[in-house]
């Protein structure tokens, strides 16, 4: 257990405590949360998730429990349940899991589990309870948006690191290259940087630029080709990067600029807007209402961003109808784009962080279309 892959115990006792809080708030007898980025969040646990049951069980009142295979116990010693006042239940094949989590709680427990949790757990556990269970982010979203410091220091960290990769994208994106050679070596440099891995890496080329979820393929690079390159991957402990930028081998078509110009007034214009009090969905209006002002409305066809920490997608969402209220301490993307189906695409993509009176932008790379 290396201590950079884990935040002090201190700061899982505190979520731990809160969770209980915001349980009892919400009206729920607990939260049961299973492998995946709410258990990482709550006691800093990388754990997978099998078809043997593994579950931190957090009631309103009294002690936590972690519901454990006795064979997968070895994986506590990774996380900081041995540090916190964590009641360990362990259990062998045969007995019932399910049962196990539930117990000590009353007949009909109101709960709320994990988004992670798989339905082979879902199921039983509600079949046992006799009511759909709620989602945990219904609790866990207040702690998990607001980033303390020891999070938006790992973001700064990872924000950094990618820009480093964008830096060097001369050294492999060529005409000549194929998307999935030049992906490979940005993958490498992501890891080189500073990245525990490469959790996403998109180069899209020409008519692939179009298609804002296209990985990789086969596909050579032309010379004329406009490309969308959208990386990231998590830094220690556990915080992801994610940045675009859109790249060509010489100044495009005024067609083309045109377009890119506006766009980048767009992903402008919605980063200046954000501040505390402002709407998620006021963003999203920023950058749409200005793209569909220039003509291009029809060609941004996703919403302006998304929350990120643990999981790179992650709320708040920037979304038209969220109208969540932004606070200090939220982390999320602003990446418009505008997508030509069959011809181009572009999209900026930087990730800002709410300050008390605007935001700060953790990526800082230039936001023109880089002439290579
Ligand atoms: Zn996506
Ligand atoms: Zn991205
Ligand atoms: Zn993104």
């Amino acid at each position: 257990m290396t201590s950079a892959s884990r935040f002090d115990s201190d700061v899982y006792r505190a979520r731990v405590s809160r969770a209980a809080q915001l349980t009892r708030a919400a009206g729920l007898d607990a939260l049961i949360v299973s492998p995946g980025p709410d258990l990482r969040y709550l006691v800093g646990s990388r754990a997978e998730t099998f078809e043997r049951l593994t579950a931190l069980v957090i009631p309103a009142a009294g002690v936590p429990k972690l519901v454990v295979a006795r064979l997968e116990t070895a994986s506590l010693r990774e996380s900081a349940v041995a540090d916190l006042d964590i009641d360990v239940a362990d259990w062998v094949d045969g007995q019932d899991a399910h049962a196990l989590a539930l117990a000590g709680l009353p007949a009909h427990p109101h709960i709320a589990v994990s988004d992670a949790m798989p339905a082979l757990h879902v199921v039983p556990i509600a079949e046992r309870v006799g009511a759909t269970p709620r989602l945990a982010t219904d609790v866990l979203r207040e702690l998990r948006m607001i980033k303390d410091g020891a999070e938006i220091d790992a973001l700064r960290r990872a924000g950094a690191a990618i820009d480093r990769v964008h830096a060097r994208m001369g050294e492999w994106l060529r005409p000549g290259r194929t998307e999935k050679d030049i992906a490979a070596d940005i993958a490498a440099a992501i890891v080189a940087e500073g990245h525990t891995g490469a959790e996403f890496v998109i180069v899209g080329s020409g008519p692939n630029g179009a298609d804002p979820h296209h990985e990789f393929s086969d596909r050579v690079v032309a010379p004329s080709d406009i490309v969308v390159i959208d990386i990231g991957g998590p830094v220690e402990p556990g915080y992801n990067s994610d940045s675009t930028r859109t790249y060509c081998f010489a100044p495009p078509p005024p067609e083309i600029a045109g377009a890119y110009a506006a766009l980048q007034e767009a992903q402008a214009r919605a980063v200046g807007a954000v501040r505390p009090g402002m709407r998620a969905e006021s963003i999203d209006a920023e950058a749409r209402d200005l793209l569909r002002d220039k003509g291009f409305g029809d060609n941004f066809i996703h919403r302006t961003g998304h929350g990120i920490g643990l999981s790179v997608h992650e709320e708040p969402y920037i979304v038209g109808g969220n109208d969540l209220t932004l606070r200090p301490g939220m982390a999320f993307s602003i990446e418009p784009g505008v997508y030509f189906p069959g011809q181009w695409g572009a999209r900026i993509e930087d990730i800002v962080l709410v300050t008390d009176d605007g935001c700060e932008p953790l990526n800082s790379r230039p936001h023109d279309l880089v002439v290579l």
